[in-house]
């Protein structure tokens, strides 16, 4: 099961459960089906609550009031529509023999059910369908008395993506796999220690960076007691020190898509990223045109340098409402139907007349992109040239982006002629994985240090069985423009 979440804890903070509801809300673009948090007090006692919906609707001040402490551990999630439901939300709480223990979880691990698989026949029994619970029951199984050797003894059992924020009676954890898939990053505010998904997150505590929790590091914040009065130290640890590691593969879709562009990861300006991507777009295919518009919210850096290094002028062509939720995640297809037309609207004023270019970050289904085509033509444009700040996106991804299967993917199946003709648009151009690359500032190294599976089909660790993405048959059909 894909899942896209955001993880955010914070330690030795008065309020720390108003921090964390802050920091989830900077989150919430990772995950909006569900929300929750789990908070520990100084006697070690747990409080927990995890519902469907956004931070705004499930933490009023009154449930914030009912989750006490000085450490807190949160999670955003959005999951596809078999793994929906309040079983999978997190964080987890879990009682073991050594104590309660909370997790929470981004990222997709790749041998999930092989792992379950053998826990089942084993005994375990499971009470969720996420991945995040093999977690959990590996950690029940730990032979070490220490949470952080216990952690540390099932982290290497595990393959694929992780960014995870444990909490236990005294410590904050936080741990990020070896290849650094999905971001995670710890900073101070005043005395506290804060981890956050995105360092957005931060920005709107007033907190200060630090650094990125490192791709096989665990990062331990342990309360200490000295008579009555509580300290909390911070120390970090290899989880696999003996093991040459491997390289980095950040994911780069998040630097497309996925994160705010307010957000630092590992040191790179997501907003410079995505600046840079409209600049080498424009570059790589310029075009005649009157204005260069974007689509909100995805597209704006983007189609920001693309009418920078085009000199063609950038004007607000759609509007975006904020009352409704990302199309994309919004798991009914009903919803997803109309989901364009609640979002979006044309700006008439700023297109009659036009030839327009048009920039977005990338093409997934194609539905939402043919929709945008189309809108922009009724408003009376002259002629729709898509730009795609991205290449076309070929495969699934198995590390913790919500993307469908190869059938669904416009452009595993489809030309390049084939997509613009699904699309309508007069043109249609993509990003090449060059020029992605030298946007996020991978180009010229021999390794680029980012994943981009989802536009390669360059898996970079072993997938089991049947998560290879082979070529499925294709259900789109191809309409003529009109
Ligand atoms: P579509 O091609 O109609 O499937 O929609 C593509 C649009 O959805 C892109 O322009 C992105 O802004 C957005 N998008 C891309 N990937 C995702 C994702 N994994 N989850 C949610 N939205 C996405």
């Amino acid at each position: 099961m894909r899942k896209m979440c955001g993880v955010f804890g914070v330690a030795d903070h008065a309020e720390a459960a108003n921090i964390a509801y802050l920091g989830m809300h900077a989150l919430q673009h990772r995950g909006q089906e569900s929300a929750g948090m789990v908070s520990v007090d100084d006697a070690g006692r747990f409080y927990s609550d995890r519902r469907m919906g956004r931070v705004g609707e499930v933490f009023t001040p009154e449930a914030l009031a009912r989750l006490p402490g000085r450490m807190v551990i949160g999670h955003v999630r959005y999951s596809t529509a078999g793994g929906s439901g309040l079983e999978n939300a997190q964080p987890f709480v879990v009682s073991y023999r050594h104590g309660q223990v909370a997790v929470g979880h981004n990222g997709n691990l790749t041998n999930a059910e092989a792992l379950r698989d053998k826990l089942e026949h084993e005994g375990s029994i499971f009470r969720s369908t996420s991945d995040t619970e093999v977690i959990v029951q590996l950690l029940a199984r730990a032979p070490h008395p220490e949470l952080a050797d216990r952690i540390a003894w099932v982290l290497p059992q595990l393959e694929g993506a992780f960014s995870l924020v444990f909490l236990a009676e005294h410590e904050l954890i936080a741990a990020r796999d070896q290849n650094g898939f999905r971001p995670l990053c710890i900073g101070r505010m005043g005395e506290a220690h804060v981890v956050a998904s995105e360092s957005c997150a931060f920005d709107l505590l007033g907190a200060r960076v630090e650094r990125e929790v490192a791709p096989g590091e665990m990062v331990v914040i342990s309360r200490l007691f000295s008579g009555q009065t509580a300290s909390y130290a911070l120390s970090s640890r290899r989880f696999q020190p003996d093991v040459q590691p491997p390289p980095r593969r950040a994911c780069v879709f998040e630097h497309v898509y996925f994160a705010r562009p307010d957000s630092f990861i590992d040191q790179r300006s997501v907003y410079q990223s995505r600046l840079q991507m409209g600049r080498l777009l424009a570059r790589e295919h310029a075009t005649s045109a009157d204005v260069v518009i974007p689509v909100p919210d995805s597209g704006i850096a983007a189609a920001i340098g693309y009418a920078q290094e085009s000199g063609i002028d950038y004007a607000l062509g759609l509007v975006r409402s904020h009352y409704v939720g990302r199309t994309f995640i919004e798991p009914q297809q009903s919803i997803r139907h109309f989901g364009v037309k609640l979002k979006l609207a044309p700006v008439r004023a700023a297109l009659e007349g036009k030839r327009v270019v048009v920039v977005d970050d990338s093409i997934v289904r194609g539905t939402t992109s043919r929709k945008i085509v189309k809108m922009i033509r009724e408003a009376g444009a002259k002629e729709v040239h898509l730009r795609i700040s991205s290449p076309p996106t070929t495969h699934p991804c198995y590390f913790g982006i919500d993307t469908p299967t190869r059938a669904e993917l416009l452009a595993s199946s489809h030309t390049l002629e084939e997509m613009r003709t699904f699309v309508t648009s007069d043109s249609l151009a993509f990003l090449s994985r060059e020029g992605l690359l030298r946007a996020v500032g991978a180009s010229g190294k021999a390794d680029s240090g980012f994943c981009d599976a989802c536009f390669t089909g360059n898996y970079p660790i072993r997938l089991g069985p049947g998560r290879t993405g082979e070529v499925e048959r294709p259900t789109l059909q191809v309409v003529p423009a009109s």
